[in-house]
C-alpha cells in the first residue's frame, strides 16, 4: 500500500517536473502542483492505513519506508556535501606580472613599493590572505560597471584593499543626488565625470594602485576587449541591457561576475563563475521587466547605506575570489533586507535551455 503509493507519487512527481522544465515553470510552482497531488492522493492511502495499524505486514512495510527515506535523505545530503566542497577554495586564475629576471625568486616583497607592506599589514597577518593573498591582490586587475551606488563603495574598498589595476566603466556625470548614497564623489566634483571623479578619490587613498578610467557606456564592441583583459569583474550597473551584455561576454569568456542589485530596502549579491559550471546571471533572470522598466532608485528611491552594505559584500567576494580564502557565494544569491535586518541566502539553479549558458550556446 505505501510501497505502491510512493512509487506511483514518484513517478507522477517525475512527469510534472519533466513538464515544469519544459514550460519553464518556476521550482515553487512545481513543487507546489506535486505537493497538492500528493495531498490528495495520500487521503484514501491514511484512511486504509489507519484500518490495518496493528497488523505486522504494515507495520513491517512502514519500517521499510522510513529506511528508504532516510536512505535517500543521506543520498541528497551527501551530493550537497560533495558539491559544495567542489565550489569551495578555486581561486580565480590571475595573470601574474612579469617581473624582472633577477628577481624570479619570489619574494613578495619584490612586489611592493616602499610602505606597501606596512599598508596592508592587517591583510598580510590574516590568516587565509597573508603575503600570498596579498600579492595575489597586487597582481590582480578587476573591472566594475558603474561608478553609482554599488560601484562607489566596490572601488573604495577595491583600491584600499591593495588591488593592483583597477578599470571603471561609466558615461555619467556627478549630480548632487547622487551624493545621498554614491561615497566616493563629492560635492566638488558635481557635473564632472562618474570615472573622473571615482579615480582621483582612489589615488587619493591609494596611490600605488593603477586606475584606468573607461568614460563610455559597456556595448556589444567594448565588451569583450574590456572584460577579456581583466581577471574577475564587478557588476553594479543599473539596466538589465548592461547586465545581460556583461553577463554574456562573462560567460562566454569565463570570467568571474559579481553582481549586485539593490531596490529601495533590499540589496541582492550573487557571485556568477562559469569556470565552476555555475549558474549564470541569464538563469537567474531569463527576461528583462517589459522595456526594461524595474523601478531605479530615481523612481522608487534607494537607503542611503545600502548600496555601502551590498558594494562592501561585492568586495568581500572579490578579494576571496583573487586570494582563495574561504567560499565564494558561487551558485547561490544572498538577499539582504535593510528594513527588517534579514538576511536569506538562495540556492540558484541553471536555467532549462539558457540562451547564455546553456548547452546550445
Ligand atoms: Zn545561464
Amino acid at each position: 500500500m505505501l510501497f505502491s503509493y510512493v512509487f506511483s507519487m514518484a513517478v507522477i512527481a517525475a512527469i510534472l517536473w519533466g513538464i515544469g522544465v519544459l514550460m519553464n515553470a518556476p521550482l515553487r510552482h512545481r513543487l507546489i502542483l506535486i505537493g497538492i497531488i500528493g495531498g490528495i492522493r495520500l487521503v484514501p492511502v491514511v484512511i486504509e492505513a489507519a484500518q490495518v495499524w496493528r497488523t505486522e505486514a504494515f507495520r513491517r512495510e512502514l519500517l521499510g519506508l522510513v529506511v528508504l527515506c532516510v536512505c535517500v535523505v543521506l543520498a541528497v545530503l551527501y551530493a550537497r556535501w560533495v558539491r559544495s566542497l567542489k565550489a569551495q577554495r578555486q581561486p580565480v586564475k590571475v595573470e601574474t606580472v612579469e617581473e624582472p629576471a633577477q628577481a624570479a625568486a619570489p619574494r613578495p616583497a619584490s612586489l611592493f613599493a616602499e610602505g606597501e607592506l606596512e599598508r596592508y599589514a592587517r591583510h598580510i597577518v590574516l590568516h587565509d590572505i597573508g603575503g600570498p593573498g596579498q600579492k595575489a591582490l597586487k597582481q590582480a586587475r578587476v573591472l566594475v560597471i558603474g561608478a553609482g551606488g554599488l560601484g562607489s563603495p566596490a572601488l573604495l574598498y577595491l583600491a584600499a584593499s591593495g588591488v593592483g589595476t583597477i578599470e571603471i566603466v561609466d558615461d555619467d556625470v556627478v549630480e548632487l543626488s547622487n551624493l545621498q548614497r554614491q561615497v566616493i564623489h563629492s560635492e566638488a566634483g558635481e557635473g564632472t565625470l562618474k570615472v573622473a571623479s571615482a579615480a582621483e578619490r582612489i589615488r587619493q587613498i591609494n596611490s600605488h594602485c593603477n586606475v584606468i578610467a573607461h568614460d563610455m557606456r559597456l556595448d556589444d564592441i567594448s565588451a569583450e576587449p574590456l572584460i577579456s583583459g581583466v581577471d574577475l569583474v564587478l557588476d553594479g550597473c543599473d539596466n538589465f541591457k548592461t547586465r545581460y551584455l556583461v553577463n554574456e561576454y562573462c560567460t562566454r569568456l569565463g570570467k568571474p561576475l559579481i553582481s549586485g542589485a539593490l531596490s529601495q530596502w533590499e540589496g541582492q549579491i550573487s557571485v556568477f563563475d562559469p569556470a565552476s559550471g555555475t549558474p549564470c546571471y541569464r538563469c537567474v533572470f531569463p527576461e528583462a521587466p517589459a522595456g526594461d522598466n524595474a523601478p531605479t532608485c530615481a523612481t522608487a528611491g534607494v537607503l542611503s547605506p545600502l548600496p555601502g552594505v551590498v558594494g562592501s559584500m561585492m568586495v568581500a567576494e572579490a578579494v576571496k575570489l583573487i586570494t582563495g580564502a574561504g567560499q565564494a557565494l558561487r551558485g547561490e544569491m544572498l538577499i539582504y533586507d535593510a528594513k527588517y535586518a534579514e538576511t536569506r541566502r538562495i540556492r540558484l539553479q541553471k536555467g532549462y535551455n539558457c540562451p547564455v549558458c546553456g548547452d546550445q550556446g
